[in-house]
């Protein structure tokens, strides 16, 4: 089935006319039918918007020579709930944005479009992309495809879930401290968090506007390059993105790492590491140096004050990002007595849990009294911590850690208890707090159940390029991101 194709395969093989859009696309429709009622990756798909693009692809792909503008030609793409598509939901899986309806499309959107691909769906998350398991839609969890009794990873653990079970043939997160990678590792797919700048924000719902990217989760590294010459550049609507050139990313993937400095940050592997995922990364470390890389210890040594100048800074930024959501402008309204009413029990009956305890956790950091203690130095701790990876990038390429301490856990395991869910992030929110590019790709599975577990790699601003081709050599080496979950998932 074409659903099940890597992208860079697809591009081919439509290329080839092997098989057409329409078909793909039909692919993917067949298979959200058969598996989302249990999966639940998405929020909603509007299928005849969908094959009218396949078609409209195909008509193209009829024409020869192939346009040279149009590398993603009929291929189809779903994208995260907080990222905008003209004239389709955009929820942000929130209450508050019920019946919201996107008037423009996101800069990466309209890439995408104008790249050739089929972009359609929209896919679960949690609210405003705050958590780590997709628990927090307010539209109901996700759930894993290699064990449907777990959570998917989270915030984007819909566009994990819809790659790793060829819903789709690729998907677009976001990343504010993990989003992208964790689910990427717990579903078995690669996820790509750009360096802060690298890719447009017009058009992603803000949740904290000092961290977000916006990334690709693919079926390999060549995909996520594939993806990411696309949606990569300099947008004038979006005064934080970069005019740095986008080089092509597919050009610097070979199959060995000879000459690569890799560091091992010691840091990320004391204690509370699952010992399978230990295990797997050990593994991954001497196959990196089989490839020709050379690899060597280091130390960053602020890590440990990662997680809580994080929780600070989103928050603050939250906070801030979220007063806009006040039932004047956007989504629902609940009507009160006065305005301040009105702003009240919009946002009471609008916002879920999690949400409102960052709100409030946000404003207290901020609040006159209190701003010095926690917000101003929750900034030079995320200064030290960039400082560290700067250091670090003189003497190594890349780092190489876990990319999440556990695989993925039980849906209801870290459900009641906040600070656990925070501290499963532990390997993952440095690198928005340092603005440098992360990348997660499956490097193995636990005994029994089955799961995927992820080899984070970080890499330097702009440092893409070195990732990718990391990460490529290692899937030529170990296949391990060919695996494909149980064809069904079971209840
Ligand atoms: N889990 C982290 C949080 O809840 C990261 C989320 C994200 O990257 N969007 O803030």
């Amino acid at each position: 089935m074409p659903n099940r194709l890597t992208l860079s395969e697809l591009v081919r093989q439509l290329a080839a006319r092997e098989v057409s859009a329409r078909e793909v696309m039909e692919a993917c429709l067949s298979r959200v039918r058969e598996v989302d009622p249990h999966l639940h990756a998405f929020l909603s798909i509007d299928p005849d918007d969908a094959l009218a693009q396949a078609e409209a692809a195909d008509r193209r792909l009829a024409v020869r020579p192939l346009p040279d503008d149009q590398p993603l030609l009929g291929v189809p793409v779903a994208v995260k709930d907080v990222i905008a598509v003209r004239h389709h939901p955009l929820n942000c899986a929130s209450r508050i944005l019920g019946g919201f309806i996107s008037p423009y499309d996101a800069t990466v959107i309209e890439r995408l479009k104008a790249a050739g691909a089929v972009v359609f769906g929209r896919l679960n998350m949690d609210e405003f992309a705050m958590g780590s398991s997709t628990e927090n839609s307010a539209f109901g969890v996700t759930r894993n495809p290699w064990d449907p009794t777990r959570i998917p990873g989270g915030s984007s653990g819909g566009s994990a879930a819809a790659v790793a079970a060829d819903e789709c043939i690729a998907s677009l997160g976001s990343d504010t401290g993990g989003s992208i990678r964790q689910p990427a590792s717990f579903c078995g797919c690669v996820g790509l968090k750009p360096t802060y700048g690298r890719v447009s924000r017009y058009g992603l719902v803000a949740y904290a506007s000092s961290l977000d990217q916006i990334g690709p989760l693919t079926k390999s590294a060549r995909d996520a390059a594939l993806l990411l010459n696309v949606i990569a550049g300099h947008d004038p609507r979006d005064s934080t993105s970069v005019p740095e050139t986008v080089p092509d990313y597919t050009a610097a993937l070979a199959p060995e790492l000879h000459g690569l400095r890799l560091g091992l940050p010691r840091e990320y592997f004391i204690g509370g590491i699952d010992p399978q995922v230990r295990r797997a990364i050990d593994a991954a470390v001497s196959q990196l140096q089989a490839l020709g890389a050379d690899v060597r210890d280091l130390s960053l040594p602020h890590t440990e004050y990662a997680v809580a100048a994080y929780y600070i800074i989103a928050t603050a930024e939250a906070s801030a990002n979220l007063a806009r959501f006040d039932g004047v402008r956007y989504g629902r309204r609940v009507d009160g007595a006065d305005p301040v009413e009105m702003y009240a029990r919009t946002r009471g009956a609008g916002f879920g849990t999690e949400v409102k305890r960052r709100i409030v956790l946000g404003t207290y950091v901020l609040s006159s009294g209190y701003y010095d203690a926690y917000y101003l130095r929750a900034q030079k701790v995320r200064t030290l911590i960039r400082q560290d990876f700067l250091n670090a990038f003189e003497s190594v390429d890349a780092l190489i850690t876990p990319t999440a301490p556990t695989p993925a856990f039980r849906i209801g395991e870290k459900a009641g208890d906040p600070l656990q869910m925070y501290l499963s992030d532990i390997f993952t929110l440095s690198c928005n707090l340092a603005g440098i590019c992360g990348l997660s790709v499956p490097c193995g599975f636990t005994d029994a159940p089955r799961l995927p577990i992820g080899l984070q790699l970080l890499g330097p601003p702009f440092g893409e390029t070195t990732l990718l081709r990391i990460a490529h050599a290692y899937e030529e080496a170990t296949g391990w991101h060919c695996q494909k979950p149980p064809p069904t998932p079971t209840p």
